[in-house]
C-alpha cells in the first residue's frame, strides 16, 4: 500500500518497543522485570473511580462540547489560576483526551515548513517526532549532566534564529528529572518576550516534585499571553489509561485548538472529564501518598546505583525516573538495554531513545514496587560484573 510520505516524518515512543520486545519474552516465560514504563503503579484513587461511574449511570456517555465540559473547564482554570498564581479564565481551558493532544495540536496551529522550535534533548520523545510532522525544524537544546541536566541559557540564546517560533520546556523533566527553578524561566521568559516566542509548557509532572515548591513560566510578567500550558491527569492520580489533559492557552488560540479537536476526535469522553472534577476536589491523599512512596524508591535506588562500578546517578528533582550515565561500563545505550532485557531479564530504555544527547544513559522508571526496583539494581549489577565486551 502507497503510504503518504508524511509518515517517514513520524517518529514513535521507545517505551512502547521495549514493552514489546519484553512481553515477547515473557511469552517464552522469561521473567522480566519492567522499569521501562511512565505511569504510576498506583490505583486511581476510589473517589475518582466513583464519580466516572456515577457520571456513566447518571448519562454522561453522550458527545460533550469540543472544548470540554463547561464545569470542568472552570474547576481547570480555578485550579491553575491557585497553582501557578495567576488569572486564569475558563475560556482558555481545552480539555483533550490526555495531554499529548495539546503537543500535537500546538505544532498544527503554530509550526509552518521551516519554522524552527526549540526542545529539550534529552526529552520526550514526541516533541522532536511531532515538529518533524508538521514540516518544522527541531533545533534542540541540549540537557547537560553537569548542570544537573538543565540547559545552558547562553547556548539557548544562540539557539534563537530569525526563524524559531516555539520553545518547547518540560519541568519536572522526562526523563532527567530535573527541575527549571524560578531564574532559570526568567532567562527563558525574557528570550521569549525579546524574540517575540511562543513557549510550551510541559507540566504534567508539576505534582511530582521531591523538594521546593512549583513555579511555572506562564507566572511570570508578560508570559501568559505567550505560554501554553500543558497538564492533565494522567501522572497526579495515577489515570493514564482515562485519557484526560488540558491545555491552558492564549485566547485566540482556543477556537484553533477547539477546531482541531472536532476534525480529530470530537470531544473528550464526558464521564472521563466529570472523574476529574472529583479529582481537583481537593489534594488527595493518594497523590501525597504516591509521591512520598516516589521519594523512597529514587533515594534508595540512586544509593544502588551509584554503588555500582561504570554507573552513577544524579538524583532526579521530580518526576518519577532515574537518567544514570552508564558510559563507564563500555557499552553503548542501546547495547545496555538490550542486554541487560535479554541476559538479565530487565525492561529499560537507552537514553537516546530521548534524543541523540541521551546517548551514554539509560532511563529507569521507579513506578515499580521498592521489592522489583532492589531486584533489578542487583540483576544490573551481576549482568556488568559477568559482561564480556
Ligand atoms: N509530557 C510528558 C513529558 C510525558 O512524559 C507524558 C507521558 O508520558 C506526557 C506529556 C503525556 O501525558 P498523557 O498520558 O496525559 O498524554
Amino acid at each position: 500500500m502507497r503510504v503518504a510520505k508524511r509518515m517517514n516524518n513520524l517518529g514513535t515512543e521507545g517505551a512502547f518497543e521495549v514493552l514489546a520486545k519484553a512481553k515477547e519474552l515473557e511469552g517464552k516465560g522469561v521473567d522480566v522485570i519492567h522499569l521501562e514504563i511512565g505511569e504510576p503503579d498506583f490505583d486511581t484513587p476510589r473517589s475518582i473511580r466513583e464519580a466516572a461511574i456515577n457520571a456513566l449511570n447518571q448519562g454522561y456517555t453522550h458527545y460533550g462540547p469540543a472544548a470540554g465540559l463547561p464545569e470542568l473547564r472552570s474547576k481547570i482554570a480555578e485550579h491553575v489560576s491557585s497553582t501557578r498564581g495567576i488569572q486564569v479564565d475558563s475560556d482558555r481551558v481545552v480539555i483533550s483526551p490526555g495531554a499529548k493532544p495539546i503537543m500535537n495540536f500546538t505544532l498544527t496551529a503554530l509550526i509552518e515548513e521551516g519554522d524552527e522550535v526549540i526542545y529539550p534533548n534529552p526529552g520526550f520523545p514526541i516533541y522532536e517526532s511531532m515538529i518533524n510532522f508538521v514540516g518544522g525544524t527541531p533545533v534542540p537544546m541540549q540537557l547537560y549532566e553537569e548542570r544537573g541536566f538543565l540547559p545552558d541559557l547562553d547556548e539557548l540564546e544562540r539557539l534563537v534564529s530569525p526563524k524559531t517560533r516555539l520553545i518547547i520546556i518540560n519541568s519536572p523533566h522526562n526523563p532527567t528529572g530535573s527541575v527549571l527553578d524560578r531564574s532559570a524561566l526568567e532567562a527563558i521568559a525574557d528570550i521569549a518576550i525579546e524574540r517575540d516566542l511562543i513557549v510550551l509548557t510541559d507540566e504534567i509532572y508539576r505534582d511530582i516534585l521531591y523538594e521546593g515548591s512549583y513555579f511555572s513560566i506562564a507566572s511570570l510578567p508578560g508570559m501568559a499571553e505567550r505560554s501554553i500550558i500543558l497538564d492533565g491527569f494522567s501522572k497526579t492520580y495515577a489515570m493514564t489509561g482515562w485519557r484526560l489533559g488540558y491545555g491552558v492557552l492564549p485566547k485566540e488560540l482556543v477556537p484553533h485548538f477547539s477546531r482541531l479537536m472536532v476534525n480529530s476526535v470530537s470531544c473528550t469522553a464526558s464521564f472521563v472529564q466529570r472523574a476529574g472534577l472529583a479529582a481537583l476536589d481537593g489534594r488527595l491523599e493518594e497523590t501525597d501518598h504516591m509521591i512520598e512512596e516516589f521519594r523512597r524508591r529514587r533515594d534508595s535506588s540512586v544509593r544502588a546505583l551509584n554503588d555500582i562500578e561504570g554507573i552513577s546517578c544524579l538524583k532526579p528533582k521530580g518526576a518519577f525516573y532515574l537518567f544514570p550515565n552508564i558510559k563507564g561500563t563500555g557499552l553503548s545505550s542501546r547495547e545496555f538495554t538490550d542486554r541487560l532485557l535479554y541476559e538479565a531479564g530487565v525492561a529499560v530504555l537507552h537514553g537516546d531513545s530521548f534524543g541523540s544527547y541521551g546517548e551514554g544513559y539509560v532511563r529507569i522508571s521507579i513506578a515499580s514496587s521498592m521489592e522489583n526496583l532492589n531486584r533489578a539494581i542487583q540483576r544490573i549489577e551481576e549482568f556488568l560484573s559477568k559482561k564480556v565486551n
